[in-house]
Formats: structure tokens, C-alpha cells, sequence
């Protein structure tokens, strides 16, 4: 049978037009292995930044080339948060010209790709989250989406498809795409070193600091936002993809960290909503708006964003509220006689009723804060006045702890007058269920508990 259909296959592979498969979809062997490699990529993100820790074993460090290159770590990593990260590829906020061609140039020297790619991709790691749609899925693994995905080589056919036609209008974006080799050999090596040897005289040192290993720095922390911050966190707002808020990824990517929310929310200029929150790309953007080269700031309302907090609040709710014992559901349990509920506890079973449900106290006679004596009072009788404030006005705990002990209900009769009321009462009070379906009970609003306490006199 198999070799019948493979040899249709073949035939139908023969009369077909040669399909030529992307190398990418091949797998991967000793003859082929170069082949699926993207050597571009390759020399950008590890030959030259490699080059750069190499010869810093010998290339003295002088104190003002590392301010500098720390300073310049810091440019070029905004060009890529607040630039093709938060402006272009989420339109979060808008900016005036001077600014986009200076976030341009410097997300082109933390040699990242060009914006419009950048910004490509980008937009379909949102829309396809997690899925063979996602270029840089972390289910394929943390290395893969850290850097895995540039250093092989993709098929485009199979990264989920975005509109870029608002890129494609930004000048500054098509500019800069048209020229990205010569945006990355001006901004990432060239200036840089220009800035030390015409500053200090240390020409070399700042190709090696500024240049080389500022990039490979500031590469290597924003390709977290793809790894870690899809990996270490929490979920505060939807945990059914991999984005997680992290302070230590937030460290890393000048703010960058708090990822879950940015997935949720991702036209909002912030990443981090609190004050407390290291966002120094959210103070960065705010900063440029008071001297009016950035406008438009987008901030999702508040009374969403709680909702969403909410929402994810009453999910683990729910899967707590799942791992606890409440008793057997009311609906599930027998419905016994008065009679034979009698006839039961005088044969030695300490049964108790209260407000028509029965409950088995055997095992926990010997615990009764209140004493054996009255707790073995109650049985075989109605309990209900007694439990609820005609000899103890019993807490919400105990009314908890009751409803595990509870085998059955009676049928209604006079002696259980109080059992019909609040049956009643829960049948014209509107109940909630969780995501599992199983009934919230709030504090005091056990079966078992009657509103007003209902004296024994009244009962009788
Ligand atoms: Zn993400
Ligand atoms: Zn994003």
C-alpha cells in the first residue's frame, strides 16, 4: 500500500513542474549544512562582534572610550526600543522628523536589521505569537528565539504576513532600508571610532569598544526581548502565550521586560506602568515629548488594563478554588426522610441537620472547639437555630468545615421549615460559577447559614 502511494507520488512529482523547495525546508545534513546558513547574518551578530572581544585581550581600555561606549550602548539600544520598536513597529507614539532620522541612525548602528524588516517581523511575532507563523517562536526553543532564527536561514513564505504600508510611507524608513549597509558601517563602526580619535586620540580603541563590542552588547540584550522575556516572569495579564514581565529582563533591554503587558497592550508607549518600574525607554520617550519632538503618546486606559489584571486574577482564582474540598454538591446528595435521619443517629451514626442538610460529625466530635458535650446535643435533632446563634453563633469557617461533613438532605417536612426558606432563597438568588463550572461560594453565604439567628423558641 505505502510503496503503491509512493510510487503515485513520484509519478505525480515527475509530471509536475519542478517545485524548487527552500533550502530552509530541507532537513539539515553534513553536505547541506552551509547551505542553511545565513552567513550575512553570521558575520553581523557573531564573526565581527567576536573580533571585537578578541582584541580586546590587547587593546587597552582608556576610562573616556567606555563612558562613551557605554553611552552609545545606550543610543543605539533606544534606536531600537523606542525607535523601531515602539514607534515604527507599534506606532505607540508619533515623532517629528529630526527625531525618526536620529533613531533610524542609531537603531542602524546596533546593526539589528533595517527598520522596515525589523519592523516586519516584529509585527508578525505579535499577530502569530507562538505559532510556525512566529518568526522567532520561543516554542522552538530559547536559543532559537534568541538567535537561532537569524543564523538560519528562514523561508519568507512561512513568516506570517503584516501590513507594512505605513513603513513604506516614512521616507526615513525607505531611506534607510535602501542604504542599511552603508547606516551600519557609518553608525555601528565608523562614528563611534570617529568620536574617540578625534575626541582623544584613541582611534582603535574606539572601533574595538564603541564599535565592535558596544555591538555586540547591545545586540545580544535585545535579542532578549525575544528569548527571555518570553521565558522568566509572570503572566499578571493572560498566561495562554509565553510573554512575561521580568525586572531582570526589563534590566537588560532598557525596559523592555515587561513583556506580558506588552503583548496585551501593544500600542501603549509604556512597558512598565508603575513609577517603581525600570522603563528608562518609556522616561526616554515622555522626555521628548515635553521638548515637542514626540507627540501622541498612546496609553491604553487604565480601566481595561485593571480589567485584564482582573480577568487573570479570577483565572488562578478559579484553579485555586478548584484544589480545595467544598463539600459534596447540595444537588448530588440523597434526600432522606426525617424518619429514617432519626432512626440513623439513634442507631449511633452522629448525624446533625442544619437548615435541612445533614452532615456526619462522628469523626469530629472529639475536635469541637466548642466541648462534645454540645455538639452531641444536636443530634438526631434540627439543629439549625442551634448552629446559628440560638446556642452559638457558629463563624463562616465553621459553616466551611461543616459543608465537607454533609451526606444528604431532608425532605421537606415541619421540621424543616428553614431548609425550604433557603432553598428558596438560593434559587431566586442569581449564582455564579467559575471557568470550571463549579459554584462560587462567597464568605458567609453557605447553605447552612441563616441570615438573622433564629432563636430556639422561634424554631420550635
Ligand atoms: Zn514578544
Ligand atoms: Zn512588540
Amino acid at each position: 500500500m505505502s510503496s503503491a502511494a509512493s510510487t503515485m507520488d513520484s509519478t505525480r512529482a515527475k509530471d509536475a513542474a519542478p517545485k524548487k523547495v527552500h533550502i530552509a525546508d530541507e532537513p539539515m545534513t553534513r553536505h547541506n549544512w552551509y547551505k542553511q546558513i545565513n552567513w550575512l547574518n553570521v558575520t553581523l551578530i557573531i564573526l565581527v562582534p567576536l573580533y571585537g572581544i578578541i582584541q580586546s585581550f590587547w587593546v587597552p581600555l582608556q576610562w573616556k572610550t567606555g563612558v562613551w561606549a557605554f553611552t552609545y550602548y545606550f543610543l543605539t539600544g533606544l534606536g531600537i526600543t523606542a525607535g523601531y520598536h515602539r514607534l515604527w513597529s507599534h506606532s505607540s507614539y508619533s515623532a517629528c522628523l529630526p527625531l525618526r532620522i536620529f533613531l533610524a541612525a542609531m537603531g542602524g548602528g546596533a546593526v539589528e536589521g533595517s527598520i522596515r524588516w525589523w519592523s516586519r517581523d516584529h509585527r508578525a511575532h505579535h499577530r502569530y505569537t507562538d505559532t510556525e507563523k512566529d518568526p522567532y517562536s520561543v516554542r522552538k526553543g530559547f536559543i532559537y528565539s534568541h538567535i537561532g532564527w537569524m543564523i538560519l536561514k528562514q523561508n519568507p513564505k512561512r513568516i506570517g504576513r503584516t501590513d507594512i504600508s505605513d513603513l513604506n510611507d516614512d521616507p526615513v524608513v525607505v531611506w534607510q532600508h535602501r542604504n542599511y549597509i552603508k547606516t551600519v558601517v557609518v553608525m555601528g563602526m565608523v562614528f563611534p571610532c570617529m568620536v574617540c580619535g578625534l575626541g582623544w586620540g584613541d582611534w582603535f580603541g574606539g572601533f574595538i569598544y564603541a564599535g565592535l563590542l558596544r555591538i555586540f552588547v547591545v545586540q545580544q540584550a535585545t535579542f532578549c526581548i525575544n528569548s527571555l522575556a518570553h521565558w522568566i516572569g509572570e503572566q499578571p495579564f493572560d498566561d495562554r502565550n509565553s510573554p512575561r514581565d521580568h525586572a531582570i529582563t526589563a534590566l537588560a533591554t532598557l525596559g523592555e521586560g515587561y513583556h506580558n503587558f506588552h503583548h496585551e497592550f501593544p500600542s501603549d508607549y509604556r512597558n512598565a506602568i508603575q513609577w517603581y518600574q525600570y522603563d528608562p525607554t518609556k522616561w526616554t520617550i515622555w522626555i521628548w515629548k515635553q521638548l515637542g519632538l514626540a507627540y501622541d503618546l498612546k496609553e491604553f486606559r487604565s480601566n481595561e488594563i485593571e480589567k485584564g489584571r482582573l480577568q487573570q486574577l479570577q483565572k488562578k482564582l478559579d484553579q485555586k478554588r478548584q484544589t480545595l474540598d467544598w463539600g459534596t454538591p447540595i444537588e448530588q446528595l440523597p434526600v432522606v426522610d426525617w424518619d429514617d435521619y432519626q432512626a440513623e443517629a439513634k442507631d449511633g451514626r452522629a448525624l446533625i441537620a442544619v437548615a435541612g442538610v445533614i452532615h456526619d460529625v462522628t469523626d469530629f466530635i472529639k475536635d469541637h472547639p466548642g466541648g462534645k458535650a454540645l455538639i452531641t446535643m444536636g443530634i438526631g435533632k434540627d439543629a439549625t437555630a442551634i448552629f446559628n446563634g440560638g446556642v452559638y453563633n457558629h463563624s463562616n469557617a465553621a459553616h466551611n468545615l461543616l459543608s465537607t461533613m454533609r451526606v444528604g438532605v431532608l425532605r421537606g417536612g415541619s421540621e424543616v421549615e428553614i431548609w425550604k426558606r433557603s432553598a428558596q432563597m438560593e434559587n431566586s438568588k442569581p449564582f455564579f460559577v467559575d471557568s470550571a463550572g463549579q459554584k462560587i461560594l462567597r464568605a458567609g453565604s453557605q447553605v447552612t447559614r441563616i441570615v438573622e439567628p433564629v432563636s430556639s423558641a422561634d424554631a420550635a
